[in-house]
């Protein structure tokens, strides 16, 4: 019997794990079966812990339950524990491990497209759990100067104030989404915008080298204004197949090569 491992969340049939998982699993010919579970929105715990009891290797947790597996963890790694969500999940002596691998997801999916985050300004639009996911991982792989502009001010100034401990000699600043200008090596999209397909204004006054849209399959406003301004830019595929090698990594202990998926 192959090993069982999951996607878990609600909705969850948009979930394009199973995919890339086992696309991988092909590729390093590992014998695994991934399917997709809906957990009830009440109902999260009970779901995992059937899913362990009834022999489950691994589980990726999407929304919304990344901060309830968060919760649930006996054991969290660090940026998992800065992230305050995770998003995937072992069995390790008896212990439920939690990780977050989408920050690092994203600083991959970046690295593959050629971009240098050493010593880079960025400026991350929204302050969401994506958002927060990512800083981490983004001051860790150089990030000199990271400022984070959100629709609700108090949102973002909210994050400096969690995070500025962490992310040692990044600077991190908040503004309002309003407000936006001045000059960086790259504009990450972390809003939800694309998602409800509502438009995103930039300012002429804000320049970029690259800009990377998380959302993917979605028109985007953002990536518009970048194509119009002749910048290079990415939707979020890459950062979605990134956290998905990490996953792996962490499940099989072999790594999946990110440009053969992209
Ligand atoms: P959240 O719901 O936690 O946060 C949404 C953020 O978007 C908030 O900062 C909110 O601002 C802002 N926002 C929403 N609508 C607008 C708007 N019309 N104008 C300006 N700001 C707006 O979402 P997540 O952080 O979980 O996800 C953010 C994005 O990242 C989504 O597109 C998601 O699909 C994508 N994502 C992609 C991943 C990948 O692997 N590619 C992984 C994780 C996320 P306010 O605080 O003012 O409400």
């Amino acid at each position: 019997m192959p090993k069982q491992f999951a996607v878990i969340g609600n909705p969850i049939e948009q979930s394009r794990s199973p995919e890339l998982h086992q696309a991988f699993a092909q590729d390093l010919g590992i014998n695994l079966q991934y399917d997709k579970r809906l957990a009830a929105l009440d109902g999260f715990e009970q779901s995992i812990e059937d899913f362990f009891k009834q022999g489950g290797q691994g589980l990726n947790v999407t929304v919304p339950f990344k901060e309830q597996a968060f919760a649930l963890c006996g054991h969290l790694t660090e940026r998992a524990k800065i992230a305050k969500a995770v998003n995937t999940l072992w069995m390790e002596n008896g212990v439920l491990h939690g990780d977050n691998t989408d920050g690092q997801g994203l600083v991959n999916a970046i690295a593959a497209l050629g971009w240098s985050l050493e010593n880079s300004r960025i400026l991350i639009l929204g302050a969401g759990g994506a958002t927060r996911g990512v800083i981490f991982p983004l001051a860790q792989a150089g990030a000199q100067y990271i400022q984070i502009a959100n629709r609700t001010l108090s949102r973002a100034q909210q994050l400096v104030e969690d995070l500025k401990a962490a992310v040692g000699k990044t600077q991190l600043h908040a503004t309002a989404l309003d407000q936006l200008h001045g000059e960086f090596d790259l504009v990450i999209n972390a809003t939800s915008a694309s998602l409800t397909g509502e438009a995103l204004q930039l300012p002429e006054t804000l320049k970029f080298d690259h800009a990377y849209e998380m959302a993917y399959g979605k028109a985007s406003s953002f990536l518009d204004q970048a194509h119009q301004r002749g910048v290079s830019s990415s939707d979020g595929y890459g950062m979605l197949v990134g956290q998905a090698i990490e996953a792996f990594e962490i499940w099989h202990m072999v790594r999946p090569d990110l440009k053969k998926f992209l």
